[in-house]
């Protein structure tokens, strides 16, 4: 836990979101600029800066599980969705405790711009 991560504060409850799923290790919430009509953000509760700083592969199971399972509960397979994640700011990085984009609702170029 940090105190200067967002995300960190939102996971512990000190800072405001939409929280749509909640697990002992995971969080998902709906991101405050949505860039879909569905627009999720599947964050570990466990501060890790960015994709690159992982080196227990249980993070993964935990987050992918977690967007899996939002994503059929939500009935999203059938349209389609896809899962991103940015590392660092030349992939367009801007906040700093990993998390996996969650978008569905519309037509996705590929690949990404
Ligand atoms: P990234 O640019 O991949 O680091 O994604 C960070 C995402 O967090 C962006 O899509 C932001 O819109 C989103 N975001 C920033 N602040 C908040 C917040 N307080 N609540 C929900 N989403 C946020
Ligand atoms: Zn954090």
């Amino acid at each position: 836990m940090s105190r200067d991560c967002l995300f960190c504060r939102i996971a512990e409850g000190s800072e405001r979101a939409d929280i749509v799923y909640s697990d002992p290790d995971v969080i998902v919430i709906r991101d405050i600029h949505p860039r879909a009509p569905v627009h999720l953000l599947v964050i570990p509760r466990q501060h890790l800066g960015s994709a690159d700083e992982v080196e227990d592969p249980s993070v993964w199971s935990s987050v992918m599980n977690a967007a899996v399972r939002v994503a059929r509960d939500m009935g999203l397979c059938a349209g389609g969705y896809r899962l991103v994640v940015n590392c660092g700011a030349g992939a367009g990085q801007t906040v700093y405790h990993l998390h996996v984009h969650l978008l569905a609702g519309r037509i996705f170029q590929w690949p990404p711009g």
